[in-house]
């Protein structure tokens, strides 16, 4: 069954390394379940503005800060600065697709072949301008250089 994944485009990134780790225990068994949905295969992602699937977790309590997870800590997921950073990614996976009218709203097949490709182009720097000052980085830099061996959507 296909199952339709609202993604905000930096997220095509950040499903590339997930790892299973995150913001709290909710965020976490969220990201688990779609990861799992991603890996089995048949998944379309809409390309979407704002908080997303992923987000949906630390947004459900409504005060700002996510539960579930020790310690609670304000989410950023409507912040300016996380929108620029989807405008950039958007950008990168147009130039990187060659799919210069590719936007918001649009719906992209995750297939092995897109993941796999991502993951090249992650690999070799070419779409990660959105990375730039994410406190993930470090982490994510590891799971690249590991070839993605520990990261949760596995699709061959
Ligand atoms: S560095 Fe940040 S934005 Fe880039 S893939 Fe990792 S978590 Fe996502």
């Amino acid at each position: 069954m296909t199952h339709v994944l609202n993604l905000r485009p930096h997220h095509f990134l950040c499903i590339l390394t997930y790892a299973g780790r995150g913001y709290s225990e909710n965020f976490t068994r969220n990201f688990d379940d779609l990861a799992a949905s991603i890996a089995r295969g048949g998944c379309i992602a809409r390309i979407t503005r704002g908080p997303d699937d992923i987000c949906r977790p630390r947004l459900e309590n409504g005060s700002g800060h996510e539960t579930g997870g020790a310690p609670s800590r304000p989410h950023h997921c409507h912040d300016e600065r996380i929108q620029a950073r989807d405008d950039a990614a958007l950008a990168d996976l147009r130039r990187f697709l060659s799919c210069p009218a590719l936007d918001y709203g649009d719906e992209i097949r995750l297939t092995p072949e897109l993941i796999s490709a991502l993951r090249t182009g992650f690999q070799r720097n070419q779409i990660r301008t959105a990375c730039l000052g994410c406190e993930w980085k470090e982490f994510c830099n590891t799971l690249s250089r590991e070839n993605f061996i520990n990261c949760l959507i596995q699709m061959r």
